[in-house]
């Protein structure tokens, strides 16, 4: 990985970056300084390689301790079901995705870039549809984005025009197992993460914005079709 978390702030930051929190806080060598943390399990790591190749990465120090940015074949991980769907939460949820599903296409698109309509997104609807996650009960739809994301990997294969070069996986951090943990005290709780990962290893993570300002922001207009297609879906 070539970011981590920065050792005390709630930021992200590159290598480089780590290197200069090093010496500004008078250390030689990164052995004696802060550990960075990991975004999603905020466990250490810290530098390694890169003294005779190109191939200097952060690494989890302690590799027995549970990650799911380590997960070999990382599968999406908010797989815990609704116990006690009410409808009319259900009916509400879908009514505002199908309302405004050209943003919500449009606002994945930019996180996810190279985002494959069938492929994909169609993908995606399946999986909201089966995990049922229109049923939690404090899902706010304006962040419906950002729980959609999470429910497939982004795979190179099956990028629009096989463009995407890594594989992306969203994932949140702080231990987040189910929707409703995003919505503890009213607030959307966590950050989210766009992983890229080389096969199996992670290459880089970046921040990604959780806000809904893509809702009055201009759109992508789909095809009636795809529209219909996306409507027999949710
Ligand atoms: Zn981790």
């Amino acid at each position: 990985m070539d970011r981590a978390l920065h050792p005390t702030l709630d930021k992200v930051i590159s290598i480089l970056e780590y290197k200069q929190f090093i010496v500004d806080n008078g250390h030689v060598t990164d052995r004696l300084a802060s550990p960075a943390r990991c975004p999603v399990c905020k466990h250490d790591m810290r530098l390694r390689g890169g003294q005779t190749q190109d191939n200097e990465h952060f690494y989890h120090v302690d590799h027995n301790s549970y990650c799911p940015t380590k997960a070999k074949n990382a599968l999406p991980y908010l797989i815990l079901f609704p116990t006690h769907p009410d409808p009319a939460i259900v009916r509400a949820n879908k009514e505002f995705l199908k309302n405004h599903l050209e943003h919500i296409y449009t606002r994945i698109l930019k996180i996810a870039p190279c985002l494959a309509f069938k492929e994909e997104f169609i993908e995606i609807l399946k999986e909201a549809s089966r995990l049922n996650i229109y049923a939690y009960a404090n899902l706010k739809p304006e962040y419906l984005p950002y729980v959609l994301v999470t429910l497939i990997n982004f795979l190179p294969s099956r990028s629009y025009q096989k463009k995407r070069i890594y594989k992306f996986i969203f994932m949140y951090d702080g231990g987040i197992e189910n929707f409703d943990q995003l919505w503890i005290h009213d607030g959307f709780n966590a950050n989210l993460y766009r992983y890229s990962y080389n096969n199996t290893t992670p290459i880089t993570a970046s921040p990604i914005e959780t806000n809904i300002d893509y809702l009055s922001a201009p759109y992508i207009k789909l095809s009636p079709k795809q529209i219909d297609w996306c409507n027999k879906i949710i």
